[in-house]
């Protein structure tokens, strides 16, 4: 519904066998918000990101995502929701334009909206005079627009990604983070994990910390800063 949070996490555990690497995390995010998680490697962001888009099942805990119980209700949770993962995989042999139109067939999209929706994603991501090019010769940075776009084709409302931005160069990385707050201002929620400190100072609203499967802190960079900055574990280290 319109005054449910655009995700709501409460009590969520996951275990790989004898290893817990989710520990009771409870998150609440607004529509809207744009939120970042930081955390060392192993801290338990990817495992808890797959549990919201449903590629993981809890070990206990509850995820709504506007409202709808994710486990209640997998497949309206997941139209809602769309997930780069850390690295994503293209299909080489396919040209942008082909991989949209696969993914957005994948979601039941007509092929004029699939089509129109294509042509503005290659187009704002600077990909429009490649759509024809097989994906197998581009630079990681055109692979990761291409993803992107895919991960859009559906007009999802909740965006999460995984590091979006590592290993993009600079004009790339620009272009993706535009794209990224444009989204943002037209009211699309946007999670993501990053270890680039730019993006949590210039890019999100408010920023969670995520340290041994448990959320240690949470608010502005600023707010983190006055906090935690000075003593502990230094922010810049995440
Ligand atoms: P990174 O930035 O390195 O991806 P992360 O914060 O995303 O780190 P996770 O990938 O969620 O952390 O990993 C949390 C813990 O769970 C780690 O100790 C990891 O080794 C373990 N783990 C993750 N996936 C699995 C799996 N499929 N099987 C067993 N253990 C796993």
């Amino acid at each position: 519904t319109t005054t449910s949070p655009a995700l709501e996490i409460r009590g969520l555990r996951k275990s790989y066998g004898e290893k817990e690497a989710v520990k009771g995390i409870d998150l609440t995010i607004q529509p809207g918000e744009f939120y970042g998680l930081l955390g060392p490697n192993g801290a338990g962001k990817t495992t808890t990101l797959k549990m919201v888009v449903g590629l993981l099942t809890p070990t206990s805990g509850n995820i709504s995502v506007f409202g709808v119980d994710n486990q209640r209700d997998p497949v309206a949770a997941k139209r809602q929701t769309a997930w780069l993962p850390d690295e994503p995989m293209l299909y080489d042999k396919l040209t942008p334009l082909e991989y949209l139109e696969f993914v957005a067939g994948l979601w039941g999209i007509d092929a004029r909206t699939a089509a129109s929706r294509a042509d503005e994603l290659l187009t704002r991501l600077e990909l429009h005079e490649h759509r024809n090019e097989r994906c197998e010769g581009f630079s990681r940075g055109m692979k990761q627009k291409a993803a992107l776009a895919g991960a859009l084709i559906h007009d999802p409302r909740l965006l999460i990604l995984d590091e979006p931005l590592t290993g993009l160069d600079a004009a790339i990385a620009r272009q993706v983070k535009d794209l990224l707050a444009e989204r943002a201002r037209a009211g699309c929620t946007i999670i993501l994990t990053t270890h680039i400190m730019e993006v949590a100072e210039r890019l999100v609203d408010r920023i969670g910390i995520i340290q041994h499967g448990q959320l240690l802190a949470e608010g502005t960079l600023a707010e983190l800063r006055q906090k935690h900055g000075r003593d502990g574990a230094s922010l810049e280290e995440l």
